[in-house]
């Protein structure tokens, strides 16, 4: 399980020249997840004093989603304290962005990648968007639906299963959340 390549059905097994140009693809996408992710905990420090909750508070989970062509559609950072909502999660807040972008909640061929293993919302809504791949950093043994507590991604009883990746830059994303909690 802890390999990066966890995804079962089309990625599974897929290795070579292939599979070392998309671990470096997905390498690069993780470091801008976790630019997102520090850059939000900065600003949301500085715009504290305006917000009724602390919204550095806010654990820095940061989640990029990528058009078929790899190119950036849209951001999310966790925003639950800042905006005192329960859905703004990363995921959450990219996939509105970039469906609001295209005009369409079908985003089949994006990728989501986010620097921790998404719950069980966002995996549920990233499979109601039929996104195609997504691309985890950090395991979250205790909440994580990618494979850790569950594995919604890849539910057979579902009718759409994205490729999942997780384990990306691992040590990095960790210790970003790691600095958090400590
Ligand atoms: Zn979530």
């Amino acid at each position: 399980m802890r390999c990066e390549a966890v995804g079962v059905g089309e990625g599974e097994g897929r290795t070579g020249v292939g599979g070392a140009d998309r671990r470096q693809r997905h390498e690069q996408w993780m470091r801008r997840a976790l630019e997102v992710a520090v850059a939000g905990a900065e600003a949301t420090a500085a715009a504290a004093a305006d917000t009724p909750v602390p919204a550095a508070d806010d654990i820095p989970v940061g989640a990029v989603l990528l058009g078929p062509d790899g190119a950036e559609l849209a951001i999310g950072r966790n925003e639950r304290e800042l905006t005192g909502d329960p859905t703004a999660h990363a995921e959450v807040l990219a996939l509105r962005r970039a469906a609001g972008r295209l005009g369409r909640w079908r985003l089949d061929g994006c990728t989501l990648v986010v620097t921790l293993e998404p719950c069980t919302m966002c995996a549920g809504a990233l499979v109601l968007a039929r996104v195609s791949t997504v691309v985890f950093g950090a395991w979250e043994p205790k909440t994580g639906a990618a494979g850790s507590l569950w594995d919604v991604l890849r539910d057979r009883r579902l009718n759409h299963r994205p490729e999942v990746y997780g384990g990306v830059l691992e040590t990095e994303t960790a210790a970003v959340l790691r600095a958090f909690f400590r």
